[in-house]
């Protein structure tokens, strides 16, 4: 009896999963490097638009290369759709997700990673708009798909060069708040954009991830992979 009870109020470590939206862009390098440096695999949710057109640098073939380099590398390469349509263009989701799964699909296929269902996640998240369901859910669930939701996201795509250590401790008390509740925290993150006022880079993400991961090494927190 004593040692079940003692697993029972055994200090469980922190756990947390990163995942990138709209990738890939200028930073995703810096950030692939910061990754294989403290031996973290990830969820990239790519933009096929950022992969096919590439407007953040104009060359696709730098942009495949980099997502090649992320599966290669142990990460999870998911959808994001292709155009990152705003909600209420749902009627246009379906057509959209089909393009963008067949830009990751290609990419594995050319990284060598196993053939696995593409995890999905919605531009923008879930929505709720005047109280009613967001019109998207039916359209993923009539295509097999599940939404990919995280537990928090951060904002970081609004912040500017020397923001990193502000967001490192707001990701930091987030785990620990999680783990608090005995959950996992699946953190959003953003290593590119889609072009709107905020542009493509994301200095802020890369420094507060870097900082995350050397605080988690000291605490001895573990990662994984979503899904
Ligand atoms: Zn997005």
């Amino acid at each position: 009896m004593r040692g079940l009870y003692s697993s029972y109020t055994r200090y469980n470590a922190p756990v947390f999963a990163l995942t990138f939206d709209d990738g890939p862009g200028p930073d995703t390098e810096a950030l692939l490097d910061v990754l294989r440096a403290a031996g973290v695999r990830a969820t990239f949710f790519l933009l096929g638009r950022n992969l096919e057109e590439a407007p953040w640098c104009g060359d696709p073939a730098r942009a495949r290369s980099l997502a090649v380099r992320a599966a290669r590398e142990g990460h999870v390469l998911g959808n994001h759709t292709w155009s990152h349509f705003r909600p209420d263009r749902w009627r246009e989701l379906a057509a959209d997700v089909r393009r963008g799964e067949a830009v990751v699909r290609d990419l594995r296929r050319e990284s060598g990673a196993a053939e696995a269902p593409v995890p999905f996640r919605l531009p923008y998240g879930v929505r709720v708009t005047d109280g009613a369901l967001d019109p998207r859910l039916p359209v993923i669930a009539s295509m097999g798909l599940g939404h990919q939701h995280w537990t928090s996201d951060f904002d970081d795509w609004t912040l500017p060069h020397g923001e990193g250590p502000a967001l490192a401790a707001r990701m930091v008390a987030h785990i620990e708040q999680f783990a608090a509740l005995g959950l996992d925290a699946v953190l959003d993150l953003h290593d590119s954009g889609t072009g709107s006022s905020f542009g493509y880079s994301r200095p802020a993400t890369v420094e507060g991830v870097r900082l995350l991961l050397e605080e988690a090494r000291r605490r001895k927190w573990k990662s994984y992979t979503v899904p």
